[in-house]
């Protein structure tokens, strides 16, 4: 079973990795990069790394399902909802290394929303997994779009590669900026710039 895949087209599987089998591809690792995976300090690392992964590409086993139930309110006002500045923190599918940033999301409802708390959980759902920044971006859009056939929805994504700033060109302050715009997002420049102008304010000290 992988209920997300009704939900929103997702890659990967539904079932927990053995974690047995993950240490063992870490204790292998060691030994390929010429270490002794039995010497003191990294004995435990195999354990840890299998914990690690598990719990930072937690997304893969997130039911979707359970981030809607009893999650959708119907409402008479359709204005923009705007949550800025999750945090969030990714996987590069090409190098391993992280990225992390910030991830503003919007919609404008079509008499459907979800609860506040929830959208920072769905962030989670594509942050945490084997991702590009291009296609997290895409799936967190998709997703709200599915689930709340809004009149558009905009995900604006800021982000540091570590693959970026620790290898090659390092140019270490480089921030790689995405966005997904649909509906009236797209359609409509009102809506657009709305959105733009809440987001040029800096985030208000609470
Ligand atoms: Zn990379």
């Amino acid at each position: 079973m992988e209920p997300h895949k009704g939900i929103v087209k997702v890659e990967g599987t539904a079932r927990p990795p053995d974690p047995a089998r993950l240490a063992g591809v870490i204790r292998d690792l060691l030994s390929a990069l010429g270490e002794d995976p039995e010497r003191e300090g990294l004995q435990r690392t195999p354990a840890r790394v299998a914990e690690m992964l598990q719990e930072v590409l937690a997304g893969y086993w997130m039911d979707p399902a359970d981030l809607i139930n009893g999650a959708i309110f119907e409402v008479e006002d359709n204005d923009l909802v705007l949550v800025r500045d999750i945090e969030f923190y990714s996987m590069c599918e090409h190098h391993l290394l992280p990225f992390y940033g910030r991830a503003h999301v919007a919609y404008i409802p079509n008499g459907r929303i979800i609860g506040l708390s929830k959208i920072p959980r769905v962030v989670e759902l594509f942050a945490r997994r084997l991702q590009v920044q291009e296609r997290m971006t895409r799936q967190i859009a998709d997703f709200l779009e599915v689930v709340l056939h809004p009149q558009g929805v905009a995900v604006i994504v800021e982000a540091a590669h570590l693959c970026a700033m620790m290898r090659g060109v390092r140019k270490s302050h480089a921030r790689m900026v995405t966005q997904a715009l649909t509906g009236i997002f797209r359609t409509d420049p009102r809506h657009r710039n709305e959105l733009l102008a809440h987001l040029r304010r800096p985030p208000e000290k609470l």
